[in-house]
């Protein structure tokens, strides 16, 4: 059994499914004039909470758009596309291939294993690949690798809301991906490059968001002090730089 919660800041909504106290995964939707944009589908058994939710907002889920291919964030695709096969299914193009089951890495790429838990019988194929620069109606979509090697974000247009996946965490302390936080250390343990993951975290901090949403722990309003303070600390871990 697990808890789910519905918080609104404007037109975004953050759906966590608490396992437990300290075990928690969002997804969100993005508010359309006539439609919904489901960016991560939470854990297997998230299904029914998201359609609960779509459906008090009352509007359709058209598109699905993950971050990235952990389990912890494609665990609802299947049961969606499913239900509504006309639901199109959107995922960066270097993310798809860790959907394939293939965990190579390219020549310039840093050659660090790509971790944490890829599902391995996903039947849902992708209806469009993105990359850096497209549109899904009001969202830009950033390449933010790091995390995983096709990790990316969603910049909402509209009110410079930023939905980051695991590119940040807010859970136990706002950190960049690979930054352990003890008490829950999961997106950091799940991180293939801290390097990368750090220079993603500079170039979303230099698009100044209003608002920053992870793919674990609660939204943040007015981020970029906070931000600016993770990056500061990931810089000194990783580089030993301190900033005067
Ligand atoms: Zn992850």
């Amino acid at each position: 059994m697990f808890i789910i919660r519905m918080i609104q800041e404007s037109s975004l909504y953050q759906i966590t499914f608490f396992k437990n106290e300290s075990l928690s995964v969002n997804c969100y939707l993005v508010e359309e004039d006539d439609e919904l944009t489901l960016i991560d589908t939470g854990i297997s058994e998230s299904y029914r909470g998201i359609m609960e939710a779509a459906a008090k907002i009352n509007k359709p889920i058209t598109r699905i758009a993950l971050t990235h291919a952990h389990h912890d964030h494609i665990g609802g695709l299947d049961s969606i596309k499913q239900a509504f096969p006309n639901v199109q299914f959107y995922i960066s193009s270097r993310e798809s291939r860790l959907l394939s089951g293939d965990l190579t890495l390219d020549i310039d790429e840093p050659q660090t294993p790509i971790r944490g838990t890829i599902p391995k019988h996903v039947k849902t194929k992708a209806d469009m690949l993105i990359q850096e620069g497209d549109r899904i109606k009001s969202l830009l979509v950033l390449a933010t690798p790091g995390h995983t090697p096709g990790s990316i974000s969603f910049f909402d247009t509209r009110n410079k809301a930023l939905i980051a996946g695991d590119s940040f965490q807010t859970e136990g302390g706002i950190a960049v991906a690979g930054q352990l936080r003890p008490s829950f250390p999961y997106p950091a343990l799940g991180t293939w490059n801290k390097q990368v993951a750090l220079a993603s975290a500079q170039k979303l901090y230099e698009y100044q968001p209003s608002l920053l949403a992870t793919g674990h722990g609660p939204m943040m309003r007015e981020p970029c002090n906070s931000m600016e303070r993770a990056i500061d600390e990931a810089e000194q871990n990783i580089n030993g730089i301190k900033r005067v």
